[in-house]
C-alpha cells in the first residue's frame, strides 16, 4: 500500500478528476497545476454566525462573505469563480463539500475569522491532504507578507470537513482573529481585507501556474476517515 501510494505521489502533477479513487480520494497525490476552477466557499451564514466577537461588534459570517467577494473579483479574470454561498444564508458544511465536488478541475478555498484569546493574532491556514499542502503554504507565506499580526500558529495541519471530505485539493484560511483588539481594528478596515484578498489570489495563481514547484518536499499522506459533524475541532 505505501509503495502504491509512494508510486502514486511520483506521477507528475496534474489532475484526475474528482471521482478519483484510492489514494487520489483521500488526497494523496501532488498539488494541482494548470486548475480553472476556484470554489470560494464563504464560512458560516444565516442561523450560524461563527465568531461573534463581542467586544468589538464583528460578526464572522459577514466578514467571510466579504472577502469571498472580495477574492472573486480578484480571480474572476482567470478563472471561473463559484462561490457556496453570496448572500446571508446557511448551507451546511456537507452541501458545501458536494458542490465543490462538482468540479474537477478546481480548488476550493474557505474563508473564516478566527476566536480566541486577546494576545493570539494573525492569519492562519488549515490543511489536511498531500494536495493541498502547497497551496496553503503559498497562501500562509503570501498572508505573512501583508500582515503585522505573526502571534498565531500559522499553517496547521488539521482534518476538518472541508479540509479531509472534498474530493478536490482544499484548504480553509482564517484571515485572522477578530478577538484581538489590535487585529480586528484592521479587520474592520476595508483596505486591509482588500490586501488579504490579494494575497491570497496571487496565492492561487501561483499555485495554478508553478504547482508544488518550489514548495520543499510534500508532507506524507495519512489514510485518516471522512471529518464528521461532532468531530473535535482541534
Ligand atoms: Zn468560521
Amino acid at each position: 500500500m505505501l509503495a502504491l501510494i509512494l508510486a502514486s505521489c511520483e506521477t507528475p502533477s496534474g489532475f484526475m478528476g474528482p471521482a478519483s479513487r484510492g489514494a487520489d480520494a483521500l488526497g494523496h497525490r501532488p498539488g494541482p497545476v494548470g486548475f480553472s476552477t476556484v470554489i470560494v466557499d464563504a464560512g458560516h451564514g444565516g442561523k450560524d454566525s461563527g465568531e461573534n466577537a463581542r467586544r468589538t461588534g464583528l460578526v464572522e459570517k459577514t466578514l467571510a462573505l466579504d472577502m469571498a467577494r472580495r477574492l472573486k473579483s480578484e480571480l474572476s479574470g482567470s478563472f471561473r469563480v463559484v462561490m457556496t454561498r453570496d448572500s446571508d444564508t446557511f448551507v451546511d458544511l456537507d452541501e458545501r463539500v458536494r458542490e465543490a465536488n462538482r468540479y474537477g478541475n478546481g480548488v476550493l478555498v474557505s474563508l473564516h475569522f478566527n476566536a480566541s484569546g486577546s494576545r493570539i493574532a494573525g492569519p492562519e491556514t488549515y490543511y489536511w491532504r498531500v494536495d493541498s499542502y502547497s497551496l496553503a503554504k503559498r497562501v500562509q507565506r503570501n498572508l505573512m507578507a501583508v500582515t503585522d499580526f505573526h502571534n498565531c500558529r500559522g499553517m496547521v495541519r488539521r482534518r476538518l470537513r472541508l479540509t479531509r471530505n472534498p474530493s478536490i485539493p482544499c484548504i480553509l484560511v482564517e484571515c485572522g482573529y477578530l478577538t484581538s483588539p489590535s487585529e480586528a481594528k484592521n479587520i474592520s478596515d476595508a483596505s486591509y481585507r482588500a490586501k488579504l484578498a490579494r494575497a491570497i489570489a496571487a496565492a492561487i495563481r501561483e499555485q495554478a501556474s508553478q504547482g508544488d514547484s518550489g514548495m520543499g518536499p510534500l508532507p506524507a499522506p495519512i489514510n485518516a476517515p471522512l471529518s464528521r459533524h461532532g468531530d473535535a475541532r482541534s
